[in-house]
């Protein structure tokens, strides 16, 4: 049995979204820049993707940018808004971003931006005093709607508010609430947003940035006049077509995923807490994502945890990095200030539409054993010696 919780990471392809897609691999594969009809025609089914997506987010089209990735739109609206203010503007980004919005704002630094990244609570909740007092008129805020390692959602409406009133220019990184809560951006008027198709049942390698009109924004992919000169490349149209019918496919059936999904996620966590002691669970459990669960298992390593899972085709992820052939935790769970004797035994378990009850339940069966198994063998536990586990 293969159970798949690993869904903050990438999705399974929707069959419905694969089928739209087939068509304009061999039968329309014009080029909708093209000026002969077998282009046009393709061009049309781009606009009607285009107005599909835009419906999604309550956009107009001509506000939507179609990209790569996440990571593309990310670092298009953070250097696309600083250089188009001019000068240096300060980076008000935060402690937790994922590293697609954290490095473009490192590189700003580097070349002389101010860049603060405001810190979180222990629940990962925002701290929105350091907030107010650090967006400045004219400053380019990053702020991620909802963390992708703990789920926890980011009071966007407020953020927003505040840079309006203070004249900061706003992006969001909506990654990881695409397909999971409503997005609204006239009701809440973010200036740039990302998202990404493979985090909602669209292939890898597509994504958008939703501009709002009139926003300060350079592009830095230079070409043809794709995306009106915003984005130049020709337009990998199957995926266009693919990523809107996700988008249709989410906005559809958004209420009734997200209630089944957070039923089964806090199904998940009762089940964790009452057989595995020395857990805890992180993030602000009144405000999260409805798929996520960050929990860390005390003495014993995330890695460890996640391996032992895959050996009885569990697919979960680690809240560490593997960077250079160190282990080094989390930066989100270390911003939280997580204890040091849970902070390297955090994993993520991230459901999605096609998460089943049976998987659940599978879970629950094979994880106490897992992590008995893992203490038994681990040097550290309650009273100790954990002078050395840092
Ligand atoms: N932002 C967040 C919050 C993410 O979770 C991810 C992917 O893990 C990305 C950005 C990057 O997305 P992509 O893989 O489309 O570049």
């Amino acid at each position: 049995m293969t159970c798949y919780l690993d869904n903050n990471a990438t999705t399974r392809v929707a069959p419905e979204v694969r089928d739209v897609m087939v068509p304009f691999f061999c039968d329309l594969y014009g080029n909708p820049s093209s000026m002969h009809s077998f282009g046009g025609e393709v061009s049309k089914f781009v606009a009607r993707a285009r107005e599909e997506v835009a419906r999604f987010i309550n956009a107009e089209p001509e506000e939507i940018i179609f990209t790569s990735c996440a990571t593309e739109s990310d670092n298009a609206a953070i250097r696309g808004a600083a250089e188009a203010l001019g000068g240096k503007p300060k980076i008000v980004t935060t402690a937790v971003e994922h590293p697609a919005v954290l490095n473009p704002c490192r590189r700003l630094k580097a070349l002389g931006h101010e860049v603060v990244e405001i810190p979180v609570d222990g629940l990962g909740r925002l701290d929105m005093d350091r907030f107010r007092s650090e967006v400045t008129a004219g400053s380019v805020v990053s702020v991620m709607w909802a963390n992708n390692e703990t789920g926890v959602v980011f009071p966007m409406d407020e953020i927003a508010a505040i840079c309006r009133e203070r004249g900061a220019v706003l992006h969001t990184d909506a990654v990881q609430v695409a397909g999971k809560l409503p997005v609204d951006v006239k009701k809440t008027p973010v200036d740039m947003l990302s998202m990404s198709g493979h985090k909602f049942h669209a292939p890898k390698g597509i994504g958008l940035l939703y501009l709002r009109r009139g926003a300060k924004f350079r592009p830095f992919m230079l070409g043809g006049h794709q995306e009106r000169g915003l984005r130049a490349g020709t337009e990998n149209v199957p995926y266009i077509m693919g990523l809107a019918k996700a988008c249709e496919l989410a906005r559809v059936g958004m209420a009734a995923e997200s209630a089944r999904l957070s039923a089964l996620r806090d199904r998940l966590e009762a089940g964790i807490v009452a057989t595995c002691p020395d857990v805890r669970v992180n993030g602000d459990r009144d405000n999260r994502t409805p798929n996520t669960l960050n929990v860390s298992f005390e003495y014993i390593e995330g890695e460890a945890i996640a391996y032992r899972l895959s050996d009885l085709g569990i697919c979960i992820s680690t809240g560490s990095a593997c960077a250079s052939g160190s282990l080094d935790p989390s930066h989100v769970i270390r911003a939280m200030g997580v204890p040091f004797t849970a902070v390297h035994g955090s994993v993520r378990f991230s459901l999605s539409r096609y998460t089943t009850d049976d998987e659940i339940d599978y879970v629950l069966e094979k994880l106490p054993g897992v992590i008995t198994g893992l203490r038994e063998l681990s040097p550290f536990g309650p009273g100790r010696d954990v002078s050395t586990f840092s």
